[in-house]
């Protein structure tokens, strides 16, 4: 599996680097985003980790780019803009999971291979939690059974929690 890693702080995303390859990932790593750019336009990626706050271009400009052009490449964004309203634009313009920084690389772990199990078809792309359910293609969300009504920024919240179940985010 071949991740494009999209980080301009050396320290970060030599950490992350090296993580990632101790895992059995193959790892690209570029650090602005017309660099991104040229990556995505030449190499096969099956994910790509983002930071927002990036030279040259943005990662939400990046991101919003990607998805305009009909690309569908998993894309966890990893960044230190914590906000709400930081994590719903991320998740609204295409991003399947977002990680706040600073972060155990154990989550980081953990979210990347989520993302490639939901992504794979392996396991049902359902989330369950409890008596909740949340499908992230069709956003229904039952309870119990119930169907819950939720609005996109509520279903947006709703499946970041899920992610990472037991977990507290800001
Ligand atoms: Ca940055």
């Amino acid at each position: 599996m071949r991740l494009l890693l999209v980080e301009d702080d050396q320290m970060i995303g030599g950490s992350m680097q090296h993580g990632l390859k101790n895992t059995g990932l193959a790892v690209d790593w570029v650090r602005d985003g017309k660099s991104a750019e040229l990556a995505l336009g030449n190499g096969v990626y099956d994910l790509m980790i983002l930071d927002l706050g990036l030279p040259h271009k943005g990662g939400l400009e990046l991101l919003t780019q990607l998805r305009q052009q009909g690309n569908d490449l998993p894309v966890l964004i990893v960044t230190a803009r914590d906000t709400v309203e930081d994590k719903v634009a991320g998740l609204n313009i295409g991003a399947d999971d977002y990680l706040v920084k600073p972060f155990d690389f154990n989550e980081l772990n953990a979210r990347v291979n989520a993302i490639m199990r939901r992504r794979s078809g392996r396991g049902n792309p359902v989330i369950v939690y409890g008596g909740l359910t949340l499908d992230p293609i069709t956003h229904q969300s039952t309870l119990h059974g119930q169907p819950v009504g939720l609005s996109a920024k509520e279903f947006a919240l709703l499946r970041a929690l899920m992610a990472v179940p037991g977990a507290v985010l800001s």
